[in-house]
Formats: C-alpha cells, sequence, structure tokens
C-alpha cells in the first residue's frame, strides 16, 4: 500500500531554519553589542595616571595589585612598592619582583596584634610613608603599589591629608593603586577605578593554614 503524504507539511528542512534564524538574532545581538562597545571605546579618549582602589573584605585585593604590578613590568613600565605592615615574612611577589627592577619600600613591622607597640610602628609608618613620597614625586616612576595603606590612615599611624596631597601631586602620568580593607572616603572619592572584593568564603575559617604561594 503506498502512502500519500501529499498534504502533510514538509518538516525536512524545519530544524535547518531554525538554526538559521537563531544564527541571525545571535549575529544581530552581537552587532548591537559590538556597536555599543565601539561607542564606548570612542568616548575613552583621555589619557592619564589612575588612581586604582581595592578595598573589602574578600581575598585578592594584595594579588591584584601585585598583578598590576607585574602587567606594567610586563610592558617595560617603572614600578615600585611600598608595602606597609607586610615585609616581616616573605613574600613570593617580592621574590620575583626584584629580579625585575622592583623597588620595594617595606615597613616590616607586621601586624599591629603582633607588634603591640603603637610608638614603633608609627616610627616605621613614617619612615615607609617618606620614601612613598618621593616614589609619588619621581616622573620615572609609571607605578607605585601602595600595599596595606588604608590601615595606616584608619588607625591614624599616616595623615589623610598627607596622603591626599601626595597623590594629588604626582606626575600627571603615573599609575598608584592603593589596597586594604577599609578604604577612607575621601580615597575612594579621589579614585579612577574602585573595586571591593567580597569574601564568599575563605579557605582559612575551614581551619586551613596559609598556604605559600596562594596566601603570601
Ligand atoms: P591576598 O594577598 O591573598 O590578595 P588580600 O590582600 O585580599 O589577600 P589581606 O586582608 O591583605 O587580603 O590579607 C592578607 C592575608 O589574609 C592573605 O594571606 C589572605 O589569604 C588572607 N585573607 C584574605 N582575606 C581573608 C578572609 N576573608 N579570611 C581569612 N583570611 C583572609
Ligand atoms: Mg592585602
Amino acid at each position: 500500500m503506498t502512502i500519500d503524504n501529499s498534504n502533510q507539511p514538509d518538516t525536512s528542512e524545519q530544524p535547518v531554519a531554525d538554526e538559521q534564524s537563531r544564527q541571525s538574532r545571535h549575529k544581530q545581538r552581537q552587532q548591537k553589542l559590538q556597536q555599543q562597545v565601539q561607542q564606548g571605546i570612542a568616548k575613552a579618549t583621555t589619557e592619564k595616571g589612575l588612581l586604582l582602589v581595592i578595598t573589602g573584605n574578600g581575598k585578592g585585593k594584595s594579588t591584584s595589585g601585585f598583578g598590576t604590578v607585574a602587567r606594567a613590568v610586563g610592558h617595560g613600565l617603572t614600578a615600585a612598592v611600598v608595602q606597609f605592615i607586610k615585609g616581616s615574612w616573605e613574600c613570593g611577589e617580592r621574590n620575583l619582583l626584584q629580579q625585575h627592577q622592583v623597588e620595594f619600600a617595606v615597613m616590616a613591622t607586621g601586624f599591629t596584634w603582633d607588634t603591640q607597640d603603637k610608638a614603633a610602628d608609627i616610627a616605621a609608618a613614617e619612615r615607609v610613608w617618606a620614601r612613598a613620597e618621593q616614589l609619588l614625586a619621581d616622573p620615572a616612576i609609571d607605578l607605585v603599589l601602595l600595599d596595606e595603606l588604608t590601615y595606616m590612615v584608619s588607625y591614624h599611624y599616616i595623615e589623610l591629608e598627607r596622603v591626599v596631597r601626595a597623590i594629588q601631586q604626582r606626575p600627571a602620568s603615573q599609575h598608584v593603586v592603593i589596597t586594604g580593607r577599609a578604604c577612607h572616603r575621601t580615597l575612594l572619592a579621589m579614585a579612577d577605578t574602585v573595586s571591593e572584593v567580597q569574601a564568599v568564603k575563605h579557605a582559612f575559617d575551614a581551619g586551613i593554614k596559609a598556604q605559600r604561594g596562594i596566601d603570601w
């Protein structure tokens, strides 16, 4: 017996047509997106030294700052790192970046809850800030990372006005990255780019100790 299919719709071409229409919708969306991106790029014409702040309670502030230093050095820019609080223990980034002519000025006191000596901490902060001021006045330095600077301001170890002045008066093309929790609102307002790293979870809370190469 022969089956008469003559008045049934022919569906054999349907999946091909669906795929073509999906492709075409995708193409339209991507073209629109491309236009928006290109308009954004066309508008962004200013060249200037940026102030970046990486703050928040999550892990990734200092590593982001050091990532920026590595990126800059990789392009042949000159960079310097000023480490507040830290420097009394080994630091993977320092081991690496010092081999690439990156100067490190370190406070090397360790955490305030370990030193428990306010006068000595303030003297160390003053000493390292004095070097930071010189770096922030040096047009030969393209990027200065001020790692954990926020605590120096919140503990009043370094006057906010001095920090503001040094950053405002720096060479026009010099970039600065500030890291640390609870950044002062004046510095946030001055910054061109602010990122807040949010703590979703941290291995430390599960009793895992700081791991070499990941945490320091
Ligand atoms: P990293 O240097 O890993 O980028 P960070 O700069 O964001 O961290 P800091 O507040 O400077 O964070 O903390 C320094 C050390 O504390 C690092 O070893 C880091 O892994 C750890 N740490 C960061 N965030 C947390 C957290 N939410 N809980 C516990 N430990 C943390
Ligand atoms: Mg840090």
